[in-house]
């Protein structure tokens, strides 16, 4: 056979388009992504044409499977089995459902997104968050950008291009995605100026720093690392008590921003957003999605002075944050302002799972599916807060191959992200939703078969 008869051999397209399998993906995608996959999928085919031309089920298999690979590049929901609470590939922080609800209602309409409507007058974006977020974190004033690495960038840029900021050496932390401070403070053209050694610092040394061009005087939490032994590090209010002195601005940066005490689940203490603002901390940076609970968003906290002018600096227009992060901040915000209801952040609630919870579901899992063990695991904070901290967690080992379960429980219908551990794939509880718990036990039961 030459490759010629062998080519007139493949099936055409539309005999792949009225298959009723490849046509549902038509109804999701649109005929043009179809058609992209079969096209592949021939041309692969026409490569290795030597070896006989290959039966249509087996063809329209694999363009089956590229459509269906195709679906999980786009943004889908996934099952977080990882125990990593505040997953930064797996999208940080679950909203509260009272924050969805405020996306849905201001997403589906009209909203008084920069509209004053008792006034009945043009208003601000940035007002729309702000009275709760200053009832919340105590601050005078509070304004929102997109996420903490803009908020870090907009002050940088405000108050130190072309002047000098002093940091601590021990400081200048890179966390993943891009963000390293030292590249930041130089894309804003600002000048680092470090201080001190890396596992010491002393208020001495950041008082020798400062010069007739300090712009400001910056801290950083170390979030995704410890430096730990022969330490010394500067106390927050002497820092701020130097920078009152010196007519030198303190900011810090404090990536997570905790409102709340982790001491209360049990965590080792996580200096919280209220503890920087009553040491002095002139402004004050934070995410939003980390242990905040909500959506992205970067949060600048601190003198009225100062913020009013971030608000009236033109890379805030880049920066600004849309209506459906708005409408679930505040959303979020409100139910720190009722301690009861905290444990509707989602966050909190997987926090505040006890290991006797978390063993009941499991014990569902194993009764559920052949071959799965209870075992005892560790979960973690994630989103740079306590690197270091295991919480006692229980998950569910899976049997077989590790490698393969894993792969088979990411690709399936509803996507569900393990880790491995001890040579086996594993699911932990506490970063599992127990709303998702018979999904999840359905997906198993139809791998485990
Ligand atoms: C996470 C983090 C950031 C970046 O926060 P995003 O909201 O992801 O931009 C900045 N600084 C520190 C110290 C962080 O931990």
């Amino acid at each position: 056979m030459t490759n010629s008869e062998a080519m007139r051999g493949l099936p055409a397209v539309h005999r792949f388009l009225s298959d009723p399998q490849v046509a549902a993906f038509e109804a999701l995608f649109g005929r043009a992504q179809v058609k992209d996959a079969i096209a592949r999928v021939l041309d692969n085919a026409r490569g290795s044409l030597r070896d006989g031309v290959p039966p249509f089920g087996t063809l329209r298999d694999a363009v089956l499977a590229d459509l269906e690979r195709a679906q999980l590049d786009a943004l889908v929901p996934v099952v977080n089995g990882t125990g990593v609470l505040l997953h930064t590939n797996l999208g940080r922080a679950p909203l509260a459902p009272s924050a969805i609800e405020a996306i849905r209602d201001c997403g589906e309409g009209y909203s008084n997104l920069e509209y004053d409507v008792y006034e009945g007058r043009r208003g601000s974006r940035y007002d729309r968050a702000g009275a709760l977020l200053r009832s919340v974190t105590g601050a005078q004033d509070a304004l929102l950008v997109n996420n903490c690495a803009a908020a870090v960038l907009l002050i940088l840029d405000t108050f130190a291009k072309g002047r000098e900021v002093v940091v601590a050496r021990s400081e200048l932390v890179e966390i993943g995605g891009g963000f390293r401070l030292p590249d930041v403070l130089e894309r804003s053209g600002a000048r680092l100026v470090e201080v001190g050694a890396t596992n010491k610092v002393y208020l001495h040394d950041f008082e020798r720093a400062l010069a007739p061009d300090t712009a400001l005087l910056l801290r950083s939490h170390t979030s995704n690392y410890r430096i730990t032994g022969f330490t010394h590090d500067v106390a927050g209010a002497d820092l701020c008590a130097l920078g009152k002195r010196a007519g030198v601005p303190v900011v810090e940066d404090l990536g997570s921003g905790s409102l709340v005490d982790l001491a209360e689940y049990g965590l080792p203490h996580e200096r919280t957003v209220q503890e920087a603002l009553s040491e002095g901390m002139d402004l004050i940076a934070f995410s939003g999605d980390k242990l905040l609970g909500g959506p992205q968003a970067g949060i600048i906290a601190g003198s009225k002075p100062l913020i009013a002018r971030l608000r009236v600096n033109p890379l805030l227009r880049a920066l600004r944050v849309d209506k459906l992060t708005l409408a679930a901040l505040v959303a979020t915000l409100r139910l720190y302002a009722v301690p009861e209801r905290r444990t509707e952040i989602p966050f909190y609630a997987m926090l505040a799972a006890t290991p006797a919870q978390l063993r009941e579901r499991a014990e569902r899992y194993c009764v559920s599916v052949d071959g799965c063990e209870i075992a005892e695991t560790s979960a973690y904070v994630g989103g740079g807060a306590l690197p270091e901290h295991g919480i006692p967690s229980i998950g569910v080992a899976l049997p077989g191959d590790a490698e393969r379960v894993a792969a088979d429980l990411r690709r399936g219908a509803q996507p569900i992200v393990s880790r491995i551990e001890s040579g086996r794939a594993l699911l932990d509880l506490r970063s599992i939703l127990p709303q998702q718990d018979a999904q999840v036990i359905t997906a198993l039961q139809s791998i485990f078969a």
